[in-house]
This record gives structure tokens, sequence and C-alpha cells, in this order.
């Protein structure tokens, strides 16, 4: 094992004293605690980030508010709004090299894909964000009320925007919700998971780089029972956007009741992914494996419930524990890396529970089931054969590399058990059936559908779930249109 040195500008960076951002510099926690941050790869504490306590939250919120409501702001042409927008793009990509092995280091992400699949979709948020900037328009409307008039909308953007997002793709997730933001005209407060803080603090700083005036982009760091819970009820707040387990989910629509504020919620999965016998089996099972082991299986639209048609399903079980076996599992640092730890102890433990309830429950580990070394939060990708849709660990959420695969006989069988689910975020089909493929995709109740192929991930295509799943749909216009809301003017003429 070869590590990637860590250089001088990410070593300086770990080492500082990390304070919240807000209202365009570093601003100390009230309280002076701290969170500890580990690195998943050893274990070992490497920084550490505020915990923000209930005078944070409201210094936050009023700095958001502060910039939303000033001059500067309410003035900004969308154009000028657009050319912030790519500025932080580009100091994003600037900072490429500092930012993916941060992100390697403080959440585990093997330093081959940290640069080109994090960073570099995060830099894809804002360009894509700051193309829409310019093009918010409202409608003009016939109208029937008695007398002339001149009526028509303005679309215009909420306000103060918390938002709140976990740790498996800690900058994509912050520019999911930002770029969006940004571009209609809120003002921020990010609330980085406590597990990774490091790169939204640095995108707080980049955002003042790029130009934005200070105050429109805040980062607080601490616990999500605090911080958190405290953005979403805070009367000062006009939105929470929301990423993360569907308990929180429902915690944060509750919080939110005080003043009502617009929610959207992107919340858990156990997506199905569904290949019928006519497959092309070359492409199904490396993909399957992929999306279930990419990312150690900590993506919310993880291809994590496997229905096989019988007469292929022992192929493509064993070509998936072939695909599993051959993946670099390893330190995060080592450019060989496929697939690096679970992000923490909890998660550790989490899923190795999960592995030993899916065993108790009759399920048979064909592949992985164990932890990997005494250092570090590793876990064998894991193939799960012999289970039922009344099981634990097909019912629930794992969020680590843990495929639970069963066979099926007939389309309406397979649709009635991928639907059998609380979830709605995702599923797959994979068929050379034009008609199949069509019907299947239309009966599934998810979000999104992949059709031959088990990651659908766009910055022009929306998510969001059915059911469950949550609340809107992010990316594309549906993303844009979470930050603005629609004013109607009618004029007697
Ligand atoms: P989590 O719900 O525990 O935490 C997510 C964020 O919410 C963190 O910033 C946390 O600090 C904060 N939080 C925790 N409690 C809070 C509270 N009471 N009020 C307000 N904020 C609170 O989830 P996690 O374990 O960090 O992330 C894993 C979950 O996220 C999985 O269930 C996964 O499916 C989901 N996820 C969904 C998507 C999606 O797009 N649908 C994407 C990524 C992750």
């Amino acid at each position: 094992m070869a590590l990637t040195d860590i250089p001088a500008s990410v070593s300086t960076y770990l080492d500082k004293h990390h304070a919240h951002f807000i209202d365009g510099g570093e601003v100390n926690s009230s309280g002076g605690e701290t969170i500890s941050v580990v690195d998943p790869s050893s274990g070992q504490p490497v920084s550490q980030i505020a915990d923000a306590t209930l005078d944070d939250v409201n210094a936050a919120v009023a700095s958001a508010r502060h910039a939303f409501e000033s001059h500067a702001w309410q003035s900004m042409k969308p154009a000028q709004r657009a050319a912030l927008l790519h500025a932080f793009a580009d100091r994003i990509e600037a900072n490429a090299d500092q930012l993916a092995m941060l992100e390697s280091i403080d959440g585990g992400k093997p330093i081959a894909l940290a640069k080109p699949v994090d960073v570099m979709a995060t830099v894809g948020a804002f360009r894509y964000y700051a193309g829409w900037a310019d093009k918010i328009n409202g409608t003009t409307n016939n109208i029937s009320m008695d007398g002339e008039h001149h009526a028509f909308t303005l679309r215009e953007p909420v306000g103060v925007a918390a938002l709140i997002v976990p740790w498996n793709y800690p900058l994509v997730m912050a520019g999911m919700k930002l770029a969006p933001a940004l571009a209609a005209g809120c003002a921020c407060v990010l609330k980085p998971a406590e597990d990774t803080s490091l790169t939204a603090l640095r995108l707080g700083e980049l955002a003042i780089e790029a130009g934005f005036p200070a105050g429109i982009v805040n980062v607080l760091t601490g616990r999500g029972a605090i911080a958190g819970q405290a953005l979403a009820e805070h009367p000062g707040v006009d939105k929470v956007a929301f990423t993360g387990s569907t308990a929180t989910g429902k915690r944060i629509v509750q919080a939110a009741a005080g003043n009502l504020k617009k929610v959207t919620l992107e919340l858990g999965g156990k997506s199905p992914n569904i290949i019928f016998g006519d497959a092309d089996l070359e492409k199904a099972i490396p993909a399957s494996a992929m999306g279930i082991f990419f990312n150690t299986g900590q993506v919310c639209t993880a291809a994590s419930r496997l229905y096989v048609h019988r007469s292929v399903y022992d192929q493509v079980v064993d070509g998936i524990a072939g695909v599993a076996g051959g993946l670099q599992v390893g330190h995060s640092r080592d450019y060989e890396t496929l697939i690096g730890p679970l992000i923490s102890a909890r998660q550790l433990e989490r899923v190795s529970s999960y592995i030993e309830t899916g065993k108790k429950e009759g399920g048979e580990v064909v592949y992985g089931g164990n932890r990997i070394g005494d250092d570090g939060f590793f876990v064998s990708p894991t193939v799960i054969t012999g289970v039922k849709n009344d099981m634990t660990i097909v019912k629930e959420e794992i969020f680590g590399p843990v495929l639970v695969a069963q066979a099926f006989d007939e389309m309406e069988e397979v649709i009635a058990l991928a639907n059998d689910t609380e979830y709605g975020l995702s599923s797959a089909v994979w068929t050379k059936d034009i008609s199949t493929a069509h019907q299947v995709a239309r009966r599934l109740r998810t979000g999104q559908v992949g059709v031959n192929q088990a990651a659908v991930a766009d910055w022009n295509l929306p998510i969001g779930g059915y059911k469950q799943s949550g609340w809107g749909r992010e990316n594309g216009y549906d993303g844009l249109a979470n930050y603005l809301q629609t004013k109607a003017v009618a004029i007697a003429l």
C-alpha cells in the first residue's frame, strides 16, 4: 500500500482551528466546544470543528437575513448572479486538488475518484445553475376579471434557506443545494454533517473569493440534534432543504411547522434492481455490482435490492460475487483503492449488525460479510442470497456495501416485490425487450428509473422520492423552483 502524500496546503488546513464561517469570515463558536474530525481510513482524529450553540445558529441566520435584504444582493442583476456562480465553479476547480484530498481524508473518498467524481460534479452543479440564474421568468396571464388588466407573475427568491446535508457526498450535496439557492437569489446557511464539515467550510471561503457578498453563504458546523434542529425550527429561516435519513426528515417536518417554512426532503432508499432473463448480462453484472458497492454503498440511490429472473439467477449472483472479489478495498489515500472505508465507527457497527441480522433471519452470505482489518472502518463488499421481502435487511436501508438478492419468475411478481417498500427513490430494470422496459418503468413507484443502467445522475435530471423517500425534486428546473416563490400582480388599466 503506497499512500499519496498529504500536501502542505492540506496539512496546514487540518491543523488549523476551524470556526464557523459567518458573514464572510471565521466566527468562533460562542460555546467553545469542538467536534473531533476522524479519518475513516485510520480511525484516528485529524482535525476538529466547532460545535454550534443556539447563539451561533442565531448569528448565522441573522447574517443570512441581513445579506438577503441588503441592497447589494437585491439589486444584483441576474447576469451578475450567473457570473458569480461561474466564478464560484472556477474557484472550486482551481482548488480541486486540495478539496479532493480533504474529501479523501475527511470522508474516506478514494483519492483516485475524489477529484473526478466529487469535486468535478460539484463544479458541474455551479456551472449548471449559473445557466439558470438569468433565465428565471414569470408569465403574463390573460385573466377574466371584470375590467381591463395587465396581469403577470414574478418569480422571487424564497429568502433565507437552511441547507442541511449528509456525509456521503459532502461537496456534491452542498453544491446540489447551494447552486440553485444562489441562482434563485436566496441567502444560505449550510449545515454540513458533523462527520464531514471540512470541505463545506472551504466552500464558504471560496464563495467570498468568487465575489459573493458577505452573509450570502454561511457555513455552520455542529450536531444535527442541536444546530440542524435549531435551523429547522428557526423563525428567521424561510426554507429548509434537507438530505439525510427518513427518520431525521420526519423530525425536520415537525420542527419546520412553527413558521410553516417551505421544506424539501431527499431521504433514504432501498432501490430495486431488476434483471430479466433476456438482459445483457455482460453489462448488467458489473453495473449492478457497482450500483451497490460504489462509495462503499453509502449512496441514497444504491441498487441494494437485487431481483433476478430465475433462469439467470445463479449466473448473475456468481458474477456479482466475482466482481466484488476483484474490487480493491483499501485506504482512501491509496491510488489503487476503488472502495474506501465506511464513514465512521457508528456506520461500521450499523452495517455489521445488519449483516448479522441477515444471517440470523436465514440469509446466506455468498461473498464478504466481514470487517477488513482492525484500523479504520472497512467492511467487505457483501452479497446475501436466500432473502425474502419481509426480512429486515430487505426492508431497511443499510447504507453500506450489502446486496440482498432473490429470484423471480414473472413480471407481475417482480413489480409487486419491487414496490413492496416504504421507500421510492430509485430503481433499475435490465431487459432487451422494449415493451418490458416501458411497462416496468411506468409501474415502479420510484422518482427515478434506470433502464439498462443501475446509476442515473445528471444535473439536468430530477432526483427525489416517491413515498417516504422525500418531498420535492432536486436538479433540473425543479431544483431551482424549490428556492423560488410566485407573486401574482394584476394591474387595473
Ligand atoms: P442524518 O439524517 O443522520 O443526517 C443528515 C444531516 O442532518 C446531517 O447534517 C445531520 O447533522 C443533520 N441532522 C441530524 N439530526 C437532525 C435534526 N434533528 N434536525 C436537523 N438536522 C439534523 O443522515 P446521515 O446518516 O448523515 O446520512 C445518511 C442518510 O442520508 C441515508 O438515509 C441516505 O439515504 C440519506 N441520503 C439521501 C440522499 C438523497 O438524495 N435522497 C442523498 C444522500 C443521503
